[in-house]
């Protein structure tokens, strides 16, 4: 059972004081004297600062904050005695952890599945959400980033792209607006390419097209206007300190390297040098790719980045699916991340990627949703279930991930991918205080969690084994749900409360967006039968190619 080490007379004074969750039913500690000032307290059962780390664990913990960073970290009643806390938030009954990081993310919201464009196989996905209906940008970005807050996100990258480059700038301030409506930390990443998959894919069927389709896709290719690559890197330069409440960064995006030509790629890394910015881009994601970077580089894509001085800790890979060892090692010894996204790899039929392999090679492997959740929810709990369990990489003796290094990858692998180890990812005094409650069970049941003797992880990563810090682990990554998390802090203020944001009335704003839908519906393009009629052109495009590939 968790304890205090706080007297006895403290410990009556709080079970009278400490009302769990309702920020209603928070106690102001204004005027206390003699204690040191703190604008926030947050009480755990089970508080982990640290969780690559898992001896940090503290039981009846708390974290203190000033402002919008953490001022201490330790037992409940210690810091009772020493702070005097404005609101009190959290319990006995709730563990405490440091905000998640979706180091990975489209932010869209409603989600593709949900506006009809079902999974596939990737490059014929790509090729239908040609039939998304516009939606607009702030509601769309505010929606998604309260659905990722409300699962315990703090900080979310938005790989951002606008394929009309006359709107790109137009739609990014609507869609950085919208993020920081919602409250959550965000790092846009700005998304740029001159060599577009959707090009290459509709320009090789279509010599395979019954005439009447071809029209229509000749109309798509003739209207792509992506943004030129000297506007983009204005947009850059301008935006990268242009955050109104600071919570929004800005990264630099290649779509893809298949996607950008060499002149682009070494304009990006430069700039991103001159600028200090991260870079995020996918890589290797499905087959197609792989076999397309082949042929293009006449070696692996990596080892090319690698040649070409692409390769730095400045950089973090989306995907990775379709990595050999000796990328993994040359991305190790460069310092690269790699962003997991374990459901979206699933949804997409790309296959697993070899994350235990990666792990063990020393790659630091962050965490991404892309906006691709297995049960379409944004359920963080879940992918790092999905992590957990599905990162063998085709091998054909089950590697685990274990649950420690699932709950790693959602915080401070996440962190160190973008650059930002010295402000958030764990709980340390100094750091940002961005931090979450998550409600313990109350199901008896599950209560015990692990029962004695036996060993919960099994695989690569750090748990200890048996004992309390494998049973929190569990609790977290093995039965914990977003429906579990209760409160949200980002930047030492309370975002979301019983599973809330303060702000945003979030149903007033599906509202708006089931009546502009149904406005957009009622005008959509004559287009949208034909594009989805080419789903099956691009299978059989795929099939030509995979086959091709395998005999050569
Ligand atoms: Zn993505």
């Amino acid at each position: 059972m968790p304890h205090s080490d706080a007297s006895s007379l403290l410990d009556a004074a709080c079970a009278m004081l400490w009302t769990p969750t309702a920020l209603t039913a928070r106690q102001a500690m204004k005027g206390a004297s003699g204690r040191k000032p703190c604008s926030l307290l947050i009480r755990g059962g089970i508080v982990i600062p640290a969780p690559d780390d898992v001896d940090s664990l503290i039981e009846d913990g708390a974290v203190c904050a000033l402002g919008d960073r953490i001022v201490a970290v330790g037992s409940f009643g210690q810091l009772l005695r020493e702070y005097a806390p404005e609101l009190v938030c959290g319990s006995d009954k709730h563990l405490v952890i440091p905000g998640l990081v979706n180091a990975h993310d489209h932010v869209r919201a409603p989600s593709t599945r949900q506006l009809g464009v079902h999974d596939d196989v990737l490059e014929a996905w790509i090729v239908d959400l040609l039939r998304l209906p516009r939606v607009d940008p702030r509601i769309a970005s505010t929606l998604a980033c309260c659905r990722l807050l409300r699962s315990g996100v703090t900080t979310v990258v938005n790989s951002f792209y606008e394929g009309s480059g006359e709107r790109y700038e137009n739609i990014l301030a609507d869609t950085v607006a919208g993020c920081e409506r919602s409250g959550v930390r965000t790092l846009m990443s700005l998304s740029v390419l001159d060599q577009g998959i959707v090009a290459e894919l509709l320009g090789n069927v279509l010599p395979h097209l019954p005439e009447s389709m071809r029209n229509c896709v000749r109309e798509i290719l003739n209207a792509r206007d992506p943004i030129a690559t000297s506007d983009y890197f204005d947009i850059v330069r301008n935006w990268r300190a242009a955050s109104p409440s600071g919570r929004t960064l800005f990264m630099m995006g290649p779509v893809s390297v298949h996607w950008c030509s060499d002149g682009l790629l070494q304009a990006i890394w430069e700039q991103a040098r001159a600028l200090d910015l991260p870079i995020q881009t996918h890589l290797l994601e499905s087959p197609y790719q792989r076999d397309r970077a082949s042929t293009r580089y006449g070696r692996s894509v990596i080892q090319y980045m690698s040649e070409a001085g692409l390769l730095s800790s400045r950089l973090s890979c989306v995907h990775c699916v379709h990595v050999t060892q000796a990328d993994i090692e040359l991305l190790a010894g460069a310092g690269v991340s790699v962003i997991h996204c374990a459901s979206s790899n699933q949804r997409l039929n790309n296959g697993t990627a070899p994350v235990s392999r990666m792990l063990k090679t020393g790659v630091n492997v962050g965490l991404g949703l892309d906006s691709l959740t297995i049960n379409d929810d944004d359920d963080m709990f879940e992918e790092m279930r999905q992590v957990a369990r599905v990162s063998a990489g085709g091998e054909r003796r089950l590697v685990r991930v274990r649950t420690g290094a699932a709950l790693q990858m959602a915080t401070v692998n996440g962190a160190r991918a973008l650059g930002m180890m010295n402000d958030i990812g764990t709980l340390e005094v100094g750091k940002k205080a961005d931090i979450i409650t998550v409600k313990l069970s109350e199901d008896p049941a599950l209560e015990h969690g692990q029962f004695p003797g036996s060993d919960i992880g099994v695989g690569i990563g750090s748990d200890t084994g048996t004992g309390i810090d494998s049973v929190s682990l569990d609790r977290i990554v093995n039965r914990a749900r977003k429906s579990d998390v209760d409160t949200v802090v980002v930047d030492g203020e309370i975002v979301v409360d019983d599973g809330r944001n303060r702000h945003i009335d979030e149903q007033a704003l599906l509202d708006e967006l089931h009546e502009a839908l149904a406005r957009e519906t009622r005008r959509r393009s004559q287009n949208d039968a034909t594009i989805a009629g080419l789903k099956s052109y691009v299978h059989a495009l795929l099939e030509r190619r995979s086959q091709t590939a395998s005999m050569t």
